[in-house]
């Protein structure tokens, strides 16, 4: 009989951690990884592989960690994702696998996020080679985006012997792994970089600082660079803002460009020439990741933080665990509040934000009760920062620059399940297709893409 509660995992300490930049959870170590492992039941139908996007054969990994064979359990996590360390420390298992998982009917799932972690960490610090022999077959496939559709797509691409180029706007490669999340939820050099590098050792090209649509166009991929199919992964950058007044104020950033300060540009670091000026009061407004992620970064920055949102904690988008770190932290969040207007002095800079409070009225059209305000409750919040957080959009520049690209009416690329767009030999996947959703789902948009174009190549060129 599984036992009801999981082995706990270390973390940083909260007074600390809201410090620094070091990650928070420690996860856990060959003993309580085994430990946990003797939970899973090895279900005939595991409920939990359903919930998972790239279909990791979840029990299959599990079994060989109670065995404490790590390297299988590597080996068979590998057949299906190219990036475990980051799914096991960012996906949202406990809507997916977790979610799905027997144990969980009466005590608390497997810990499936986790032993991921451990498996995919003891892998890479054991310097464990998952690449196996490829064969190649010279065909040229073009990938735009290096974040986890585009590497996703491209990794699978390359084991099946195509020549894959991932051609990346920024300098550093990685999409959101690199710019969006901190550091404190995803180390850079040790987690993300060592596992594109995993993606460039199975033969994947990756040119930066290339931004297709200005650099060089799709058209021009196919004419003039002999590449045969194209998968567009170039996710949704663009953020949006509220149109309130006062927005345009000197101190009023969006979450995206705060994070990409910080992250890429390592404006936490005095040896950096790159500073971010934050506020000694923060006011992030939003409640999904990328608000968390944004709030515990000004924490850490030195800010007193506020999170502002609109819904009460029920409806918070962010997942359970970063609200609950954040709050361990020292985040205040004003729930039900709605900004009205920023306030700016005379010299231009934000100098507080008039707040109205809100309740909960009849559910709208995603199932959610529509936050309502209540009159007359305008209040100010003392705060000399603003952080929107408010969702993003795909950029426009790509499908603008290549005729016949359908997208919809919020400028995402349009693509079947398979991902094939209203162009012959141009798929797209991950963010630029869904909207902003999360890495697994991405992840997997790239696999069943790399199918697709595989199949499209063998039945035209081999
Ligand atoms: C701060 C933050 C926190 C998040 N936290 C989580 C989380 O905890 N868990 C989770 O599952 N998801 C999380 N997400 C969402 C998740 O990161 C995204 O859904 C995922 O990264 C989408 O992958 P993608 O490959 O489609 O796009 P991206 O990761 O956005 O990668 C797209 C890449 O394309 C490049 N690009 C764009 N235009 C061009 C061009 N014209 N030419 C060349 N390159 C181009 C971009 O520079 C970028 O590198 C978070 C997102 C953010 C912003
Ligand atoms: S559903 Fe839970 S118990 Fe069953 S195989 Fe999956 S992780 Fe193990």
């Amino acid at each position: 009989m599984a036992l009801k509660t999981r082995v706990p995992v270390r973390e940083q300490d909260p007074k600390i951690r809201a410090t620094n930049f070091e990650e928070v959870s420690y996860g856990y170590n060959a003993e309580e990884a085994m430990e946990e492992s003797k939970r899973c039941l090895n279900c005939k139908k595991p409920r939990c592989v359903e919930g998972c996007p790239v279909s990791i054969d979840i029990p299959g990994f599990i079994k060989e960690v109670q065995e404490g064979d790590f390297e299988k359990a590597a080996k068979v996590i590998a057949v299906s994702s190219s990036l475990p360390a980051v799914c096991g420390r960012v996906c949202p298992q406990e809507s997916q696998c977790e979610g799905k998982c027997v144990v969980g009917i009466k005590g608390e799932p497997v810990s499936i996020g986790k032993l991921e972690r451990f498996v995919a960490d003891w892998s890479r610090e054991n310097d464990i080679d998952l690449t196996g022999d490829i064969e190649k077959n010279g065909i040229k496939v073009a990938v735009i985006g290096s974040g986890p559709a585009g590497l996703a797509c491209a990794g699978d691409l390359a084991k099946m012997g195509y020549d894959v180029t991932i051609f990346e706007a920024f300098h550093e490669s990685g999409g959101v792994l690199t710019y969006g999340i901190p550091e404190f939820r995803l180390p850079k050099t040790k987690v993300v970089n060592y596992e594109i590098n995993s993606i460039k050792k199975l033969g994947v090209k990756i040119e930066n600082n290339v931004v297709v649509g200005r650099t060089l166009t799709i058209n021009e991929m196919f004419e003039d660079e002999n590449f045969k199919a194209v998968f567009v992964a170039s996710g949704a950058g663009l953020p949006s803002f509220m149109g309130i007044p006062g927005e345009n104020a000197n101190g009023v950033l969006s979450a995206n460009e705060f994070l990409t300060r910080v992250n890429l540009m390592k404006a936490y670091l005095d040896e950096y020439d790159t500073p971010v000026r934050v506020g000694k009061r923060v006011a992030v407004v939003g409640g999904g990741n990328v608000a968390m992620d944004a709030a515990r970064t000004a924490l850490r920055m030195g800010a007193d933080t506020h999170i502002v949102y609109r819904r009460s904690e029920e409806e918070l988008p962010a997942r359970v665990e970063e609200v609950h770190h954040a709050k361990e932290e020292g985040i205040i969040f004003n729930l039900l509040t709605n900004p009205k207007e920023i306030l700016v002095d005379e010299n231009g800079n934000v100098s507080g934000m008039t707040c109205i409070k809100m309740e909960l009225g009849e559910a709208d059209d995603s199932g959610r009760r529509r936050p309502v305000e209540i009159p007359g409750s305008e209040f100010t919040i003392d705060v000399d920062m603003v952080i929107m957080s408010l969702g993003t959009r795909p950029n426009p520049l790509i499908a603008s620059t290549t005729p016949g690209l359908e997208v919809n009416k919020k400028k995402c690329i349009v693509a079947n399940d398979e991902g094939l767009t209203s162009l012959e030999g141009i798929y797209a996947g991950g963010d630029t297709v869904t909207g902003a959703a999360t890495v697994i789902s991405a992840m997997g948009a790239g696999r069943s893409a790399a199918s697709a174009i595989d199949e499209y190549l063998k039945n035209k060129y081999l």
